[in-house]
């Protein structure tokens, strides 16, 4: 036993966040309000958007996306089985049918041929894609686009582990090239252990106004628009409830985290990629495993750094293996146990784990290490140490 504990995950909190939350709750307004206005403006510009509506969770951005386009019982959508619950939810959350997707082996994002035969397989209408942009690694969206505008589907990215990724390093805007913009919305989760946080919250961005008026509705009752003004000091008592809507606005106490995450992302992301750099000089050599991949014209936010182990050269599997590693005090994940081998998918639709070949062998050997801005050296030395161990002593 060592007497290092590095855990998986441990959120970048400066004094500025905290100053900022308690000068918010001091200015007596604590649900949405100046704050959640100006981190939306900001995050926005951020990604090139047009706009940017914050709520409270990843999944509420994802749900109101698929709802703004309008998605029905009994309808379609493709989505990866390597993904994590919010993802497939949604669909189900309007009734509609997930159709999940195997991965491409190399990226673990979704096959966009095995897409094509599952759409051409399907025995009900399908409508959308929902792609995800794994640990941090783009999805090509221009072959996205195509895809989309071959079959007329919407896009609903789950980009929960893209912030600040992108796609290709010389455009700023993930939109500039997209001719089918207005039909995509891009979601992103401030769950604590995201590349930014906010305890709880999320954020969908899109280029469409309509799609951007439809979720902010959504988003609060669906009272109509002027009902926001309640939330300023020249705001009215009277409003109107033009759709049965959900309660899904994010907090200013939120969106003040936010505000300071936000403007340290690039650096934090830059801390992550530090890490990932010293995990490839240090790992590259070990037989027993393999290590992810980075595309080289895409920036990848390094929000996992997921190894995979060569089973047939060691005499432990991945449990015992991620055991061993508790046992020395190494925090870990996996990402994820695919949607295809959860009893409620499996029951629900009937999916068998050969239907998804790639992910049901990828899975097995998956191991997320950890990886956060402020990660000291000698944590890193000690995953370094311990991973490298375990393998020499249970090496085949
Ligand atoms: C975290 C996550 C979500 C959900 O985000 P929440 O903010 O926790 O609701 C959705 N999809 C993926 C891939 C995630 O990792």
């Amino acid at each position: 036993m060592s007497h290092h504990e590095v855990p998986f995950f441990r959120p970048s909190l400066q004094q500025q966040e905290v100053d900022e939350v308690v000068a918010t709750m001091q200015s007596g307004w604590l649900t949405s309000g100046p704050h959640v206005s100006r981190f939306e403006k900001r995050f926005a510009s951020a990604i090139g958007a047009e706009t940017a509506i914050a709520v409270n969770s990843g999944t509420a951005a994802l749900h109101l996306a698929v709802e703004a386009f309008g998605l029905k019982p009994g309808q379609g959508v493709l989505v990866p089985t390597m993904t994590f619950a919010a993802t497939a939810e949604v669909v189900r959350y309007q009734g509609a049918i997930p159709i999940l997707v195997d991965v491409d082996p190399v990226t673990l994002n979704m096959d966009l041929t095995d897409a094509e035969r599952r759409l051409r397989d399907a025995k009900v209408p399908v409508v959308g894609l929902m792609p995800v942009h794994v640990g941090g690694v783009m999805m090509d969206l221009e072959a996205v686009r195509r895809f989309a505008l071959k079959h007329k589907l919407w896009i609903v990215e789950d980009s929960a582990h893209a912030f600040p990724s992108r796609w290709r390093k010389s455009t700023k805007s993930r939109w500039q090239r997209r001719s089918n913009g207005s039909r995509s919305i891009s979601c992103y989760s401030f769950y604590a252990n995201k590349t930014i946080t906010t305890g709880e919250g999320g954020m969908a961005a899109t280029n469409n106004r309509r799609l951007a008026r439809r979720m902010k509705l959504m988003s609060l009752h669906g009272l109509s628009h002027d009902a926001w003004n309640r939330y300023s000091s020249n705001g009215h008592w009277d409003y109107k409830i033009v759709a049965p809507g959900f309660k899904y606005n994010l907090t200013d106490i939120a969106a003040a985290i936010g505000v300071h995450q936000l403007s340290r992302a690039e650096q934090m992301r830059r801390e992550r990629k530090r890490i990932a750099d010293g995990y490839f000089k240090q790992l590259a050599d070990v037989p027993q495993m393999e290590l992810p991949v980075a595309e080289r014209d895409r920036v990848h936010s390094w929000h996992l750094f997921a190894i995979r182990l060569n089973l047939n050269q060691l005499k432990i599997n991945r449990n015992q293996f991620i055991d061993e590693l508790k046992e020395h005090g190494v925090g870990c994940s996996v990402h994820w146990r695919p949607l295809h081998l959860h009893p409620y998918y499996q029951k629900s639709f009937g999916y068998r784990a050969a239907d998804f070949p790639v992910a049901t062998a990828e899975w097995k050997r998956l191991i997320s290490l950890p990886i956060f801005p402020g990660m000291r050296d000698d944590e890193i030395a000690h995953v370094v140490d311990t991973v490298r161990q375990l393998c020499a002593r249970h090496a085949r």
